[in-house]
């Protein structure tokens, strides 16, 4: 057979990658994927063969290892195994699914929900079954990928305003035009900066335009409000959105995505979101850990209190040692770095003094906006909190950026 001559473009990708891993690892600037060992308790970890102080973690009240969500957990695997039966209308539905949607739609304050194997699925299942061609999805620009990518799969018009800019959000959804269907995607809390959607006017002109609001909290169940019930709670507003998306991965110690709403959304999603029909049902020990996690936040609600005091103060002490922390106002603390190198060298001395964070690069933010993306939990003590401030300090002075 005659071979033609071509060029492997796939080839040079992988090897573009292979360069920019290995150029990385040469410098010691590789920190992708870095394993954990062992939970140590409060907030520590051990992972390089080193025990650490953790500001690199999700779990923002401090619920992973809790003792009540491990023995559900554990009961649930006894009772059930480690998988189900496949997907949930294939004998994939247990008992443990519907109490743990009943659980997280009382806690939500809605009618129903429903449960998905990952948030990020979650995510683009929804949106994918919510709008199609001819319709328009409206985003926030600092949306989550999870989100984006609904939206392109979706196949709907994909818009995007100006981060946080209602003026811009407004032009968006009057050039949408009064007869298409609309739906406004943002998150509550944005990942990368910490900062709060403004969820007043954005609930306002949704109305007024006749948009449908759907809002992931990916980072606000447990964080914003008193109770930890989230944006709504934070602004006063229950009730005001139409779809609320969270993970069962991050405040809660689990795994997978919700969407708390109405009977009928909720209705619609089991009978037309694909990655609820066509992905197997969450296995049971995360199901019930999830459920024992929302128990827990009820039982124990001082939790988030410590959280929000824990997380000022973080927030207040690398303001005051200089460092630019850009609009947070949550346990999302960025540290802005400017340059790779600079994100680099003040995590290789941070995690040097045992401070276990982690820098965050483009693409994931834009170039030239390198930064840690620090994280408070309620398991750290105030001790601690000061303890980090301080090597943050000399880091940052060793790395040039305060
Ligand atoms: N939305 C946001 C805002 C997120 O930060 C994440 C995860 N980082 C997801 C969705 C996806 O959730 P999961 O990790 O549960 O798939």
């Amino acid at each position: 057979m005659e071979v033609l001559e071509t060029e492997d473009k796939i080839g040079s990708r992988l090897q573009a990658w292979r360069e920019r891993v290995d150029a990385t690892k040469s410098q010691d600037f590789y920190f992708y994927n870095q394993p954990v060992e062992e939970l140590c308790g409060g907030a520590r970890v051990r992972t390089q063969g080193r025990e650490m102080l953790m500001f690199a973690s999700y779990s923002y009240l401090g619920l992973i290892g809790h003792p009540k969500i491990n023995a559900a957990a554990k009961a649930a695997v006894d009772k059930y195994g480690t998988g189900t039966h496949g997907v949930r209308m294939l004998a994939g539905t247990l008992r443990l699914h519907t109490e743990l949607e009943e659980t997280i739609a009382q806690f939500k304050g809605t009618d129903a929900a429903i449960t998905f194997s990952s948030g990020y699925a979650t995510n683009l299942a929804v949106i994918a079954a919510l709008v199609g061609r001819h319709d328009v999805v409206i985003c926030d620009k600092l949306n989550h990928a999870s989100i984006v990518d609904g939206c392109v799969l979706s196949g709907a018009e994909f818009v995007r305003f100006r981060h946080n800019d209602m003026a811009d959000l407004e032009r968006c959804l009057q050039k949408a035009g009064p007869r298409t269907a609309k739906l406004v995607v943002v998150d509550a809390v944005f990942s990368m900066d910490g900062d709060i959607i403004d969820l007043p006017h954005t609930v306002e002109l949704c109305r007024k335009y006749g948009a449908w609001l759907m809002v992931d909290e990916a980072h606000s169940l447990g964080v914003l409000g008193t109770t930890g019930r989230g944006i709504e709670e934070h602004f006063g507003l229950e009730g005001v959105i139409d779809v609320k998306m969270g993970t069962l991965s991050k405040t809660i110690p689990s795994v997978g995505g919700y969407i708390a709403g109405s009977h009928d959304l909720v209705n619609m999603l089991r009978h037309f979101a694909r990655a609820y029909i066509f992905s197997a049902a969450l296995p049971p020990a995360q199901a019930a850990a999830a459920k024992a996690a929302i128990e827990v936040m009820l039982d124990e609600p001082e939790r988030v209190a410590s959280l929000t005091a824990n997380a000022a103060r973080f927030r207040r002490g690398l303001k005051q040692r200089g460092f630019n922390i850009m609009k947070t106002e949550t346990a999302i603390v960025p540290v802005l770095c400017g340059a790779d190198d600079r994100a680099f060298t003040m995590v290789r001395h941070c995690q040097y003094e045992d401070i276990f964070v982690l820098p965050v690069i483009s693409p994931a933010v834009p170039e030239g906006l390198a930064r840690l993306r620090a994280t408070v939990t309620a398991a750290h003590t105030p001790d601690e909190i000061d303890q980090a401030l301080e090597v943050f300090e000399r880091a940052g002075k060793k790395a040039g950026i305060i």
